[in-house]
């Protein structure tokens, strides 16, 4: 409930719009009199409000407003979009309450995407390169041109069988399942994302215990909630996450953070528990051997539910395998992790570490607990942090309760296509390189270091909304790379934004923002499901209106394509007749051999594949399509808890059989077309499925893991050659305090935060949030800068093994002596005084290059000439800009790091902090390609490469995106081709 002030000042109790089901139970505000929260649906069509430019006249101004989905992180709010019913222009975007998940909130960069749509600057035809890739010449092109210069290309590349040297790079997706039918029709395995310069630690810890590799936190209903991140302000399910937090702390929840800083999100946590960067899994583990000596774990659900006999079977033969002997081999090996141990590795004093263990074990069945990046993105060996992590809800057996935490599975709903392509049986080992077989995701920070070695070469790479020359570590690399046309072909940069990437691009090919593009997309965010539906505003407002239109850049501004759009024409470009077996899959479900049209796609997937839309779309008179337009989100499924325990039906276990010893349930079934998740789970003989286990004589569904179990002890990390990692465990990190040595100025930096009104690259074209942040000092203790002569605002040095920046300080007692910290989330340059990059945000720089001293490579100088500046455009705001400061990038003197497990980029660095010298100026990057090369192998060296146990790449049960045909699994020479795997239902698994 909230309160709601009226005009006669009393306070009345109103309901939330989602207390109760929406939109079962639609959102009812009193009307009465006075205010309400929200303009009701029914009147969406014709709202009318007064002009807030006209103030203080009473000037009436009525919109149409239109719902659809932010494409502003990955939370995936729901939006309104206000548009002037006279002039069509869209004039601010505020919440929707009819989503689930945000219900009307967002946080600042939600109604940002109002100066993204208008920005004066924006990309809004697509252009070609003339003259050199990167000399910053550009010609407009038509989209035909575009389409069939590129479509004829890709044709030649299948046609001479080159199908690994086309890659899609995604870096925000904001969909789910479209690119997953794209990619395996045209028969490649060319998915290439930013995930493992992101989340790929995080999601391995979690993947090793329950197969799915993210955790969904039950915020809500939690009574105590440790999260390891800054997560809330980094702009990950920022809002949906956010407001539940709140509301669990209006309940009496305590929430700790561990974090070496004092992030917003700390500041308002009961505990801000500052650690040594890297040390996180000592103290949980410190933790779990509390929980253990103390008595404290709940041992019913780990007896159901932990492979704890397998552990023993395998680890400790010699005795009974029975619970409590398992509770006492592991009570005497985690007992090496004392709280005297974790405070020498973390400097958090022991008794906290005590008091929080007790907080965690008093929570029981209601602990949520979750990390994204943070330390497990900063870390060598980060991904056991999150591992240590789950073991803790593991003990308290707050797995999947109400207030716990659940495996994101099953608070995710992706609703199934028309039709789909059986697996490729193809193998990319520029993105699944042998020497990280359990890597969570394709290796894509390591695309440079891969070209230069003469891996391989790429005739046709599509960046999508993607900026690994900004965003990713060692950043120049990429730069060397694109540019350079004989590891490159074609670069087509889809991108609603200037960018630095797209500098080096052959093609820049505007796509819309969030209200200018269809997608469907659902992420866990409470305990349930739901199912959201971006699309373009304009065109859905004009349609209404009775206009016509055959594709969305018709209604968008200039010619700003959608994307589910471009990739259907250029696929019936690629094979226009039919003959590479390509088109078939893009064409309509209703009209047999005719192109499919993009609301076709959506109508089929929601009269077909959405349980319960379409009778809740009847309920209103509606079609389903019709539903979807209306609220744009659609609630599937509620208090989605224990999924683990749900019972086999007799039709489910028809053919099955179950392992004597291990109570596995198989059966040799093809999976069922419409199962969501089905690739998750298999064994590592791929003709048996697994389908459940037994606990205690009833078959359950388990979770997605080759045990069925969850999984304290991983037979896959043994048998890939980890056994020192088979159980959670600590490792030290590549910047543990042994590594650093302060008496010479060495810090560890931590740069793995944002500002919370910033997003990634696109925040470059928004006025509003490029005024609130422009700035990413580096955080320095008091005590260090003190001992350094530093203030705050002087200007420092700040070097890794490959380079330098120029910064200024910030001094603070809100970081940890000896750590350093500074946001990645700015920085942004141009090339060119008038294009290249938004000037909201942009300094104008110059490069130069002069060959590295080490032989290979390059060493750069980006040095701004001026800063940010006023300028003249269509936008009068323009002329007022008054901040100057774009910031430092700083990404680029980051060596690669990559985790010889997970494949994480560990994003944490060891570097020499000290004064500037005079003739440094602010924003200097210096770096040197050559000695990244360097680094690149040093860890390359740490790997255990494949084949397997079984011959194979990749475990087949570990979670893969894009999954090929299970023979391309097979490493040549390795054995007999494994039984080929033609099921489509299992493609698709994106995460
Ligand atoms: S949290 Fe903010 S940026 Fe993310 S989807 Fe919601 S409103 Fe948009």
């Amino acid at each position: 409930m909230k309160i709601n002030w009226f005009k006669d000042g009393q306070a009345r109790k109103t309901k939330l719009p989602m207390e109760g089901r929406i939109p079962s139970e639609p959102f009812e505000p009193e009307r009465t009199s006075g205010l309400v929260s929200y303009p009701p649906p029914e009147q969406w069509d014709h709202w009318t409000e007064y002009e807030s430019t006209a103030w203080p006249r009473k000037v009436e101004k009525t919109y149409s407003l239109v719902p659809t989905i932010c494409f502003n992180c990955e939370a995936g709010c729901g939006l309104l979009a206000y548009i002037d019913q006279e002039t069509l222009e869209i004039r601010k975007f505020e919440g929707n309450p009819y989503h689930p998940a945000s219900r009307g909130r967002n946080c600042a960069k939600g109604p940002a995407t109002i100066d993204q749509v208008q920005d004066p600057e924006r990309l809004l035809y697509p252009l070609r390169r003339v003259g050199e890739r990167g000399g910053g010449k550009w010609e407009r092109v038509s989209w035909d041109d575009v389409l069939d210069d590129i479509g004829a290309r890709i044709r030649q590349l299948l046609v001479e069988d080159r199908k690994t040297e086309i890659f899609y790079h995604v870096g925000r997706p904001g969909e789910d399942g479209y690119m997953d039918r794209v990619l395996p029709a045209w028969g490649i395995d060319g998915h290439n994302s930013h995930t493992n310069v992101c989340s790929a630690g995080a999601r391995a810890g979690y993947a090793f215990w329950f197969g799915a590799d993210r955790p969904s936190p039950d915020y809500a209903n939690a009574r105590f909630i440790l999260m390891i991140n800054a997560h809330l302000e980094s702009g990950h399910y920022f809002n949906p996450y956010a407001q539940r937090i709140v509301e669990a702390k209006m309940g009496g929840a305590k929430v700790a953070v561990l974090d070496p800083r004092l992030s917003n999100t700390a500041s308002n946590a009961d505990y801000w528990v500052p650690t040594w960067p890297g040390s996180e899994g000592a103290v949980l583990l410190a933790m779990a051997n509390i929980i253990l000596q103390e008595g404290s774990f709940d041992a019913e659900f780990m007896r159901r539910w932990v492979n704890w006999a397998e552990f023993l079977r395998e680890e400790h033969p010699d005795g009974p395998i029975t619970f409590e002997r398992f509770v006492d081999v592991i009570k005497a090996h985690y007992a090496q992790y004392t709280p005297e141990l974790a405070e020498a590795e973390s400097r958090v004093p022991a008794a906290t570490i005590v008091e929080l263990a007790r907080e965690v074990a008093a929570a029981g069945s209601a602990f949520s607990a979750h990390i994204w990046r943070a330390a497990a993105a900063g870390n060598l060996g980060g991904w056991e942090v999150a591992r240590a992590l789950f073991f803790l809800n593991v003990l308290t057996g707050s797995v999947a309760t109400p207030g716990g935490t659940a495996p994101n599975l099953w608070h995710k709903f992706v609703p199934i296509p028309h039709s789909r392509a059986p697996h490729p049986n193809v193998w990319n080992e520029l993105s699944w390189p042998l020497e990280y077989p359990l890597a969570h995701h394709e290796m894509s920070f390591l695309l440079p270091h891969f070209l230069k070695e003469g891996r391989g070469k790429l005739g046709a790479y599509f960046t999508r909304v993607y900026n690994p020359v900004w965003t990713n570590p060692d950043g120049f690399s990429w730069m060397e790379v694109l540019k350079d046309e004989s590891k490159i072909d074609l670069h087509a940069c889809l991108t609603p934004t200037w960018s630095e990437t797209a500098w080096f691009a052959d093609y820049v090919l505007p796509m819309g923002h969030g209200p200018e593009r269809h997608d469907t997309f659902s992420y866990e965010t409470y305990a349930g499901q739901w199912l959201g539906f971006r699309q373009p505003v304009l065109r859905v407002l004009r349609e209404k209106r009775g206009e016509t239109f055959d594709f969305t850049y018709q209604a968008n501004p200039g010619e700003v394509w959608e994307e589910g759009e471009f990739w259907i024409e250029l696929s019936w470009r690629i094979d226009p007749d039919g003959s590479l077996g390509i088109r078939k899959y893009f064409e309509s479900p209703y009209r047999p051999g005719e192109k499919l049209r993009i609301d076709e796609y959506y109508q089929w997937i929601f009269e077909n594949s959405v349980p319960g839309l379409p009778e809740a779309a009847a309920a209103e008179g509606l079609t389903p399509l019709e539903y979807m337009r209306k609220y744009t989100a659609f609630e599937v499924k509620t208090d989605a808890y224990r999924d683990h325990e749900a019972a086999l039906s007799s039709a489910d276990l028809e053919g099955s059989r179950a392992d004597p010893t291990t109570g596995l349930i198989t059966t040799e079934q093809p999976a069922k077309p419409k199962e969501a998740k089905p690739a998750i789970g298999v064994t590592l003989d791929p003709n048996l499925r697994p389908i459940g286990v037994m606990v205690d004589g009833q078959p359950k569904a388990g979770f997605p893991t080759p045990s069925r179990k969850l999984e304290f002890y991983s037979p896959t990390l043994k048998g890939w050659g980890w056994p020192e990692n088979a159980i959670p465990s600590y490792v030290r990190s590549h910047v543990h305090p042994g590594e650093i040595d302060a008496s010479r100025n060495e810090f560890a930096l931590v740069p793995t935060f944002r500002l919370p009104t910033l997003i990634h690259t696109r925040s470059g074209n928004s006025k509003y949030l490029n005024e609130i942040s422009h700035s990413n000092p580096v955080w320095i203790h008091t005590s260090d800068a003190q001992r350094l002569g530093l203030g705050t605002g002087d200007l420092l040095k700040v070097s890794t093994e490959i380079g330098y920046y120029i910064n200024r300080a910030w001094v603070t007692e809100g970081i940890m002596p000896g750590v350093v910290a500074c946001s990645h989330h700015l920085g942004r340059w141009r090339l060119d005084e008038e294009q290249g990059m938004e000037r909201w945000s942009s300094g104008l720089a110059e490069m130069t290059q002069e060959p590295s001293p080490t032989g290979e490579g390059s060493r750069y100088r980006l040095r701004y000439v001026h800063g940010v500046q006023p300028w003249k455009s269509d936008d009068p705001a323009s002329e007022h800009v008054w901040w100057q400061d774009p910031g430092v990038h700083q990404n680029p003197i980051f060596p690669v790091h990559p985790d010889p497990i997970s494949g994480q980029h560990a994003w944490h660095q060891k570097v020499t902090v000290e004064p500037a010298a005079p003739d440094d100026r602010y924003g200097d990057v210096v770096v040197d390609t050559g000695k990244s090369q360097q680094v690149y192998r040093e860890w390359l060296a740490l790997t255990r490469p494949a084949p397997g146990p079984d011959g194979t790449r990749r475990p087949f049960w570990l979670f893969r995106p894009y999954r090929p045909a299970t023979d391309a699994y097979r490493v040549v020479g390795s054995g007999p081709p494994a039984k080929a795997d033609s099921d489509p239902s299992t493609a698709g698994d994106s995460g």
